[in-house]
């Protein structure tokens, strides 16, 4: 057997405990063979973790990886204009190429961030999959269905792209990709083809993903032309089970987080991208209250600006406060429960706490930094007060990704600079 220790360290388990205690992992399985103390000392691998806390790897429940590309390249406007005079155009110039340097660039920022899996709704997901097969994370990814503005046969062309994508590339990169059908929105995409979509993408068992109620101007239409509200919609359509999952729920009424709370539909909150557009304040505690599975995604890149976790654990604990108007609201354990295994359990895939057995997905964050002094409760240091920048190693599927902030998958320099260039191009075409 081919083992990694992670050494010296504590550890945070699931019920939000911290130990002194090392991490044994196989490293042929991918899975934490034992946690506690004075392990192993002839481990093939030993990462120090003295004086650092290791936790679960942070889970990105909602991003559009390769959106890096755009990051800073239209900012401060409202969604609808942001998409349609901007965002949208860029994209449709954007070629597999710019696509793959795009997500590499985003899975280094990612792996430096002590981020270890996330789920991806984008196009020339090909080019994606490739990307997380070398930089060794895990990840949901999908291929993003508009049908708005498209005649029928470009419509069933995306539909059948998207369900093609998600049958060829479930399972690769050594089962670290799983896929799902991604339908844009409920107002992105007509009736008779969402309809049809989901049906199709459900009879072969494929989960879907897709943005809800994440503005009024989603909510609305939806209100004005069915007299319902858009997840009663939803669950009409078969696209609210335990196996789907939804980007936002800003704008969800008491009857809808019933609604989901009964389907075990996953929720994703994505405060720094809700706050930017000013989409709104997503109810997190109250989902949390009627037992939502709640994850934490950034969204992408444009609209955040950065993929940093530990960002979004502050924004939502600071957002769900503003929007409960209570201080107590969406606590620092919550938050930190959000980013880990509520966004595991929300896209279905393995990691998110540090148990024997589990998937050998983590984070070291080193504690030896001005911000993060005096230790008087590391589960708020991670919510309020640790960086990106904190993490010395990431691991995932037992596999060193980065050792002392050096990535080891990607070469970083290299992909910023071919980033760089991607974008001169693009900005000379668009
Ligand atoms: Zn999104």
């Amino acid at each position: 057997m081919n083992t990694l220790r992670i050494a010296g360290g504590q550890v945070l388990r699931p019920d939000a405990t911290v130990e002194d205690a090392d991490v044994l992992v196989d490293r042929d399985e991918g899975t934490i063979l034992d946690i506690g103390a004075d392990l192993d000392a002839d481990a093939d691998e030993t990462l120090d973790a003295e004086g650092c806390l290791v936790t679960p790897g942070l889970v990105n429940a909602h991003c559009h990886v390769a959106m890096t590309l755009l990051r800073g390249y239209a900012d401060d406007k409202p969604l609808d204009a942001w998409l349609r005079e901007d965002i949208w155009p860029a994209e449709a110039a954007l070629t597999p190429e710019d696509v793959r340097v795009g997500a590499e660039l985003g899975l280094v920022e990612m792996i430096k961030s002590g981020t270890t899996a996330f789920a991806d709704m984008y196009f020339h997901v090909p080019e994606v999959a490739a990307a997380v097969d070398e930089a060794g994370l895990r990840a949901r990814l999908g291929h993003g269905v508009v049908t708005l503005g498209k005649d029928d046969e470009d419509a069933r062309a995306d539909i059948d792209e998207s369900l093609d994508v998600a049958r060829e590339f479930d399972g690769a990169a050594d089962g670290r990709i799983r896929t799902a059908a991604m339908p844009h929105s409920l107002t992105t995409v007509a009736e008779d083809f969402l309809r049809e979509f989901v049906a199709d993408a459900h009879a072969e068992d494929i989960p879907v993903h897709y943005h809800a109620n994440e503005t009024t101007d989603e909510v609305d239409p939806i209100v004005d032309e069915r007299g319902e509200r858009p997840l009663s919609y939803a669950k009409e359509l078969g696209m609210l089970t335990a196996d789907d999952f939804l980007a936002h729920g800003v704008h969800v009424d008491d009857a809808e987080i019933d609604l989901l709370a009964d389907a075990g539909t996953g929720v994703v909150h994505c405060p720094a991208s809700n706050m930017k557009l000013a989409s709104g304040m997503a109810p997190v505690q109250k989902l949390l209250d009627a037992g939502v599975t709640v994850g934490l995604g950034t969204d992408g890149a444009a609209s955040n600006n950065d993929l940093d976790m530990f960002d979004e654990m502050r924004d939502a604990a600071m957002l769900g406060k503003l929007a409960a108007d209570d201080a107590s609201a969406v606590a620092a354990g919550d938050v930190v429960r959000m980013a880990t295994a509520g966004s595991a359990d929300a896209i279905d895939l393995p990691g998110g706490a540090l148990e024997v057995g589990g998937a050998a997905d983590l984070a070291v964050v080193d504690l030896d930094a001005p911000h993060l002094t005096p230790a008087n409760d590391l589960v708020s240091h991670l919510a309020y007060a640790a960086r990106g920048s904190d993490v010395r190693h990431t691991v995932c599927d037992g596999r060193v990704l980065m050792r002392d902030r050096e990535v080891l998958t990607l070469d970083e320099d290299a992909v910023m600079a071919r980033a760089g260039e991607a974008v001169a191009s693009l900005r000379e075409r668009v």
